[in-house]
């Protein structure tokens, strides 16, 4: 059923329980697709129910395939920070296609991009685009690796860094240990080449480098943790992350993946500024940098970057890597990102989180919201969370009603109590209206 474009939904909220639509089409993709889905958290799996099957979007608002509305908050994980089908973005697509979508030989517009994300991210001096998150922090890591003539290779417990082999890994809290592969199919090898140390933890850090410094090329790390729920670095942890990377000769990779041109201009990094001691010598960014499309991007020190072929011996490369389509989406997205847009942001996420506080403090539900900008996530439970141990401990079976409750409501929450939420520029009073309404509701539901 697709829904008349003029309308905006055939039903109205709450929306009964079922989804007849999205059913048919998962039992079919499932036949197809493992799990009926190309990403897992698609599936629902944690929340349990059927996925919503889109069928389009405009500005804050998705239509799924049984013709119902909902205001998005997962805003495709990130990337849609202008909200969906922005006419300026749509306009730029649709230039760049018609010119051809492809051609394997250096654009004008992947060099765009790049001197745009070069311009915005001071210590950035040189980026190398790819395809994928994944893609970014998997070459960053190799070109760590080269560079530094090591192997071992150090992350936080919680932080997510794509379905590279050796940051897969997470084990659990503890110093040092060596991790156990978190994914069948990851070879021991592979991760025993990975450290996972809890996050914020100065001490555990201190630790892992005191015993074999010597050994790792890089400390890969979420410039501020949005894949475990929200969890900024705390006060100094940045900067010890710079001043033991750097007593040690191991460089240290910023993931801005999530949060790059997200937070702020700059990312993280342009929110938190410069760690005492330096700037982090490798980034990597995707999500927002490609307006929807798939594009992505590692850079730093020229230096480093320097390593990278055709210049150097670390070998890299991509058939679909600065494809000139997701080049000229990426470019006028980061366009489109002023001051203005990211003050939107911050009204929007205040005016839901400002919610979510005042109705779970009425009805007593505990609840604790963290922040990176203007990404913020509602733990369910009532203390600070500072690492991966404390974000699991958390009522995951109330998020799970209090999800559905939201769905059934016309809000689309991002289908996991371990992520944050995610607003645009596009959220007008009407959408965050009826996202207030459906918070009061479900948390009165919840209760
Ligand atoms: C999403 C994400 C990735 C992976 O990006 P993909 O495009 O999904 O491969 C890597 N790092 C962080 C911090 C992310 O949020």
């Amino acid at each position: 059923m697709t829904p008349d474009p003029g309308q905006t939904s055939q039903t109205s909220p709450p929306y009964p329980a079922g989804a007849p639509a999205s059913e048919q089409l998962i039992e079919r993709a499932r036949r197809v697709i493992p799990g009926g889905v190309n990403s897992p958290v698609r599936a629902f799996r944690s929340v349990g129910g059927t996925p919503r099957f889109m069928e389009r979007a405009q500005g804050p608002w998705m239509w799924d395939a049984d013709g119902r509305r909902y205001v998005d908050l997962v805003c495709s994980w990130g990337p849609m920070i202008l909200g969906h089908a922005s006419p300026r973005v749509l306009a730029a697509v649709t230039d760049a296609a018609a010119q051809g979508f492809s051609f394997g030989t250096p654009t004008a517009r992947e060099v765009a991009l790049a001197e745009e994300i070069v311009r915005r991210v001071e210590p950035v001096e040189q980026v190398r685009l790819v395809s994928s998150g994944t893609e970014a922090t998997m070459s960053a890591l190799r070109l760590a690796r080269g560079f530094t003539g090591r192997s071992v290779v150090v992350k936080f417990a919680g932080c997510y860094h794509g379905h590279v082999d050796a940051l897969l890994a997470q084990a659990g809290s503890g110093v040092a240990t060596f991790a156990l592969p978190d994914s069948s199919g990851v070879p021991r090898s592979s991760a025993a080449e990975t450290i996972v140390l809890p996050y914020n933890d100065v001490p555990a850090l201190e630790a892992a480098f005191a015993e074999r410094g010597a050994e790792i090329a890089a400390v890969i790390t979420e410039a501020a943790a949005g894949n475990m729920g929200v969890v900024p670095p705390e006060p100094g942890f940045s900067d010890a992350l710079r001043r033991v990377t750097a007593q040690h000769g191991a460089l240290l990779i910023s993931d801005e993946v999530m949060t790059g041109f997200r937070c702020s201009e700059a990312g993280w990094f342009g929110l938190e500024g410069r760690p005492e001691g330096g700037a982090p010598d490798l980034f990597t960014f995707g999500k927002v940098m490609g307006g929807g499309f798939p594009t992505a991007a590692f850079g730093g020190r020229a230096d480093v970057m320097a390593m990278l072929a055709p210049e150097g011996p670390v070998y890299q490369a991509g058939t679909l890597s600065g494809n000139p389509v997701a080049s000229a989406a990426g470019l006028a997205t980061l366009q489109a990102c002023t001051p203005e847009v990211y003050a939107r942001l911050d009204e929007v996420s205040e005016a839901l989180a400002g919610a979510v506080t005042d109705a779970f403090t009425r009805h007593g539900i505990p609840h604790r919201i963290q922040w990176a900008g203007s990404m913020f996530s509602v733990f369910f439970r009532e203390h600070a969370v500072r690492d991966y141990a404390d974000a699991q401990d958390q009522d995951r079976e109330r998020f799970a009603r209090f999800f559905h409750a939201m769905l059934r409501r016309g809000v689309h929450l991002p289908p996991s109590c371990f992520e944050s939420w995610f607003v645009s520029a596009a959220h007008d009073d009407e959408a965050v209206e009826v996202a207030v309404r459906a918070i009061e509701e479900s948390a009165a539901e919840v209760a």
